[in-house]
């Protein structure tokens, strides 16, 4: 990945995206270009949706435990009030919860000089686009799209699978009832079943695991 130290012409800020499954390391990215921006002596202010719960109220915390200061906001319209005229990094976690104004509000935030760094879930439990993430992929001065490993395959995934049936969009707090899965062993409809649900356990009795091309996890960048 680029790393973007030094402000691109006419004192602009610039918007940054980190997107994947769930389990693909995107907080963990997020975190890491927080340290690196407050190790540069930048001021940083962090933020999360007040929707997620998970772990602790005040952090962002990665899925390997890693964690940052954050204030909770409501809105993105709260978080643009609480961003202050002297802060130049504004890191946003879980981005796929806020509605479709935090485009805007990134775009304000970064046209006054803010490095606006977002990170996400590019696609909901059904593989459908996760708004407001693909809009602001298309804004954004830089998007990477970080992977998981497939649970059922080995392969890169791609996907959060859900593994219940509820069909609400939105469904916090309970990381068992997701994996991450590559493309060929997503399956949208397994939560809508009446069935007693497949684990990627049951499922690996009956695939054969092919051999990984790629020990490492690697980032795909766009
Ligand atoms: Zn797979």
């Amino acid at each position: 990945m680029r790393e973007n130290h030094s402000q691109p012409g006419s004192g602009a800020g610039w918007i940054e995206v980190i997107v994947g499954s769930m389990f693909s390391g995107k907080t963990e990215e997020l975190i890491k270009r927080l340290r690196r921006s407050q190790i540069a002596k930048l001021r940083v202010q962090v933020f999360k949706p007040r929707i997620d719960n998970r772990y602790d109220a005040v952090h962002v915390i990665s899925h390997s435990e890693q964690k940052t200061p954050s204030q909770v906001v409501d809105n993105a319209q709260e978080l643009l009030g609480m961003v202050s005229d002297n802060t130049r990094v504004v890191g946003i976690d879980e981005g796929q919860f806020f509605d479709l104004s935090l485009i805007d509000v990134c775009q304000k935030l970064a046209n006054r000089g803010v490095r606006v760094i977002v990170a996400g879930l590019d696609t909901d439990w059904q593989g459908q686009p996760f708004e407001p993430m693909p809009q602001l992929m298309a804004v954004a001065e830089s998007v990477l799209k970080s992977n998981a490993i497939c649970v059922v395959c080995g392969g890169l995934a791609s996907r959060t699978q859900r593994l219940n049936k509820s069909t609400a969009r939105v469904q916090v707090g309970a990381n068992d009832l997701y994996e991450a899965r590559c493309r060929g062993c997503f399956d949208p409809h397994l939560a809508e079943m009446n069935l007693e649900v497949s684990t990627s356990k049951n499922l690996l009795k009956k695939k054969t695991v092919p051999k990984k091309k790629n020990k490492t996890q690697p980032d795909l960048q766009i």
